[in-house]
């Protein structure tokens, strides 16, 4: 409140405030500032009702529950769910932030059933009451009414007496029974609970809205009233919800005298319940339930924002009764907030190894869940343009667990006048190189085409300290050429003072160079250039993992190393090529192939490995047979991308024209032999294309020089872990996709087939597996679930 402005007012306006937040809250589904905030208006309006009592009317937001319901405030033709009235209203919840107030809530409820309990002991403590300690999920309530077992309706909270019917989009909702099991259910019940989004969901669909330039939601609570609230329900059906449910509202006849009890029952009626649900007696067990829970916050896979304690027995309920929009037996004892309000000051830009300039938030320090929050990560500036980001913005943060804060959403409300767009710069903030956006080339059906990407990035390359000074710590770190005793710190000396300008530098520093450095004396001198002597026999896969590849992590250095065997190779690999090895997709080829295009990079790794700088590569040989196994004809067919060509017409193609030349000679009469007269068309149209016979030819020498070819002696298969057996894969996978699989079981020697018969060793069985399962099952053969295939494996090195 402003010195200049009455109780009066500052309640008017606070009352405009929160009644235009919950329009949007609950209406909209589109809040426009945390909950933080409106909980803090709330509070004060509060406060200042208690003070002026006169001053409350039955309108004030303290004194109602949500909001009028969608359908009742945009009478659109197409806004279609109908009012529901609630046979008894769903009220909210009493807060409590601190121990203070849950102190004074279980003095209330003591107090309020000082007749029912029995005295307290003669040191003075009260008797204790019992508690139901349940989550306080992030969703949405929902009401459901079963008849003679049926769920016939479900609905919203609404303003808390009128709700909207949801009943379509409920049913889509795996976790809601649509018929009770048991029996002894009454004929008519009411059941409500949470309908929540898993943070996994969550994720999925903003990492979708924001690949699809679409509108993210700020958090799962958003989502989910979002999403069930589609006019369409199988919209809904396709955002995967859950259910909890916390109660009873309404049941024709007689139920157990306990909240829990009552829990019990609805379980055993198919509804299910969250199982951090426990009893405690007294409030310190429900303050070390609080702190129990705050601690798993994190692993829990839904989003919770505080816990909710309900006294257990049902007649003390009844006794205690309801304020105007709370029952006085149950309270909400909240966590921190994880979303805030703060100010962005500015923004910055980072270069990161690969010369990508990032874009960060300077924010207005503010305390986010416990910690200081004064930068947020913004990712790149496809992010700065979704937000509609400017400089000066009040903007919503949001920080959980470990994750990096980030910035969900600016108030576009609190604008100011003299707000400033957020611009890329020019030229590095390190180097003052250009900066330029990179180009994603993607090839699709044979041709290539260009889209700009979201990154952008500083051309100056090792010439840019940003980036010299990255890449020389990744160079040196552990994993990489573990170089002892060349810390961040010392990396900055060296590259500040001209020292060192690639890698390669390192190789030739001297003891008088050292020595000059901060923290410097002869015995550290010493061991430094120990170490890195020492470090100019790395294996393979470090030394590939050192160069820095973007998207080649150690892992797939390791994959590289292991499969192709020589360095040459990698440097020279097409990205068709590289495409062979399990793990490396289309996008990874391209970043490595692009990597070794690339001429200052090819002149560093030759200076490293020339006798001046002196690094020995130790352990390089051939193709690994695993590798080689996977290279064949029709595997290469698929790679070309032709149109309508994909795995089993190129498989046809080559049982008939068994070499890539006999295929690029054929005639459509040929083709249309064992291909439909379209695809025979597409693969005439596409080798036509002097291009594209070139590109299949020179993978093939490829395949040749590298010992992959399908005519190279097969020394390889036999002596593999898999040599010999028959797979069959049928059913989803969830964790690869079934190319991936068979790609990798035809790396241990495996040959896989479509169809089960009593020659196949093993049948692996994803999701909704059909008639080949059964056939499986019939003909008794050996069958195997991702998991179990996803352990077999790892047990031979390969990573899912
Ligand atoms: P509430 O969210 O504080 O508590 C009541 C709700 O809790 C119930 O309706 C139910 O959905 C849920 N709940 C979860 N687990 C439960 C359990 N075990 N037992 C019972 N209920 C359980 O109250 P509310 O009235 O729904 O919402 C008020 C809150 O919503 C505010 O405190 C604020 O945080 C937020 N809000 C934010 C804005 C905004 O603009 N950001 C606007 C309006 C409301």
């Amino acid at each position: 409140m402003t010195d200049s402005q009455t109780a009066a007012e500052r309640i008017a306006q606070l009352r405009s405030e929160l009644d235009d937040h919950n329009y949007r809250y609950y209406v909209l589904d589109e809040p426009s500032v945390p909950d933080a905030e409106y909980d803090r208006l709330f509070r004060e309006l509060k406060a200042l009702e208690t003070e002026h009592p006169e001053l409350i009317t039955p309108e004030s937001p303290t004194q109602r529950v949500g909001s009028k319901a969608l359908s009742a405030v945009l009478p659109r033709p197409n806004v279609a769910f109908a009012p529901v009235r609630h046979l008894i209203p769903m009220l909210s919840l009493d807060n409590a932030f601190d121990e203070q107030a849950m102190l004074e809530f279980d003095r209330r409820v003591r107090e309020g059933l000082a007749e029912e309990l029995p005295p307290g002991d003669l040191f003075g403590n009260g008797p204790e009451v019992e508690y139901s300690c349940e989550l306080k999920l992030d969703g949405l309530a929902v009401s459901l009414l079963y008849e003679n077992g049926f769920l016939v309706r479900g609905a919203t909270r609404g303003d808390g007496s009128v709700g909207e019917d949801i009943t379509a989009n409920v049913r889509t909702v795996r976790s809601i029974p649509l018929r009770l099991r048991g029996d002894g259910w009454p004929a008519s019940l009411e059941v409500r609970g949470e309908v929540y989004m898993p943070k996994v969901e969550f994720e999925r669909l903003n990492a979708e809205a924001i690949a699809e330039g679409g509108k993210t939601f700020a958090n799962p609570r958003n989502a989910a009233a979002g999403s069930i609230r589609q006019l369409d329900p199988s919209v809904t059906e396709m955002r995967r919800l859950s259910f909890f449910t916390y109660g009873v509202g309404f049941a024709e006849g007689d139920l157990p005298g306990t909240q829990l009890d009552r829990l019990a029952l609805l379980r055993s009626w198919g509804f299910p319940l969250n199982r951090e649900l426990k009893k405690a007696v007294g409030v310190q067990a429900c303050l070390a339930y609080y702190q129990d829970i705050a601690i798993k916050r994190d692993e829990l896979p839904y989003e919770i924002d505080g816990v909710v304690f309900k006294v257990n027995r049902i007649d003390f309920q009844l006794e205690l009764g309801f304020r105007a929009r709370e029952p006085r037996w149950a309270i909400a004892h909240k966590f921190p907030a994880r979303e805030e309000l703060t100010e962005l000051l500015d923004v910055e830009f980072q270069v990161g190894r690969t010369g990508a300039v990032t874009p960060v938030a300077r924010l207005k320090p503010v305390q986010v869940a416990g910690v200081t929050v004064s930068n947020a990560t913004l990712h790149n500036m496809d992010e700065v343009a979704r937000l509609g980001l400017m400089i000066g913005d009040t903007v919503i943060i949001r920080r959980a667990g470990d994750v990096i804060p980030q910035v969900m959403q600016v108030v576009a409300e609190r604008r100011p006048d003299d707000a400033r767009p957020v611009d890329i710069p020019t030229q590095c903030p390190v180097c003052g190189s250009q900066v330029e956006r990179t180009q994603l080339v993607k090839r699709s059906k044979g041709k290539e085409s260009v889209s700009e990407g979201a990154i952008y990035r500083c051309v100056g390359r090792l010439f840019c300290q940003a980036q010299l000074k990255q890449a020389i710590i990744h160079f040196v770190s552990r994993r990489a050429m573990d170089i002892d005793g060349l810390g961040d710190k010392i990396v900055e000396q060296l590259v500040d003072k001209g020292l060192v300008k690639s890698p390669a530098d390192l190789y030739t520093l001297i003891y008088d160079q050292i020595i000059e450095l901060e923290g410097f004396a002869e015995v550290s001198t010493r061991n430094l250039l120990g170490s890195i002597a020492n470090s100019r026999k790395p294996s393979l896969a470090r030394f590939v993992f050192a160069l820095g590849i973007p998207d080649v992590g150690e892992e797939t250095a390791k994959l590289l190393a292991r499969s192709l065997g020589k360095l040459d190779r990698i440097q020279e690999a097409l990205p068709e090529v590289l495409t062979y090895l399990p793990d490396v997709g289309a996008e990874v080829a391209y970043e490595i192939h692009n990597f070794f295009e690339d001429e200052h990079n090819c002149k560093v790794i030759a200076e490293l490995r020339d006798p001046q700088h002196g690094v020995l590569l130790q352990d390089e040989g051939d193709v690994s047979a695993e590798l080689a196994a996977c290279a064949t004809l029709d595997g290469m067919l698929v790679k070309l991308n032709i149109t309508s060509i994909g795995p089993t017409s190129a498989r046809k193609l080559v049982a008939k024209l068994d070499s890539l030349d006999k295929i690029i000679a054929a005639d459509g009469i040929d083709l249309r032999q064992v291909l439909s007269s379209k695809q025979a068309d597409a693969v005439r149209e596409f080798f036509k294309v002097e291009a594209n016979r070139k590109l299949a030819r020179e993978i093939e020498a490829q395949l040749l020089e590298f010992g992959m070819h399908w005519n190279s002696a097969r020394k390889s298969v036999e002596g593999l872990p898999l040599a010999g057996q028959t797979w069959v894969l049928t059913g989803t996978l969830e964790r690869m996709s079934r190319d991936i699989a068979k790609a990798r079981l035809e790396s241990l020697g495996a040959k896989v087939s479509n169809s089960v018969s009593t020659k196949t060793h093993c049948v692996v069985a994803g999701e909704s597996a059909g008639s080949k399962l059964a056939k499986a099952h019939e003909l008794n053969v050996a069958v195997m679930d991702e998991e179990q295939l996803v352990k077999l494996l790892a047990d031979h090195g390969i990573g899912a």
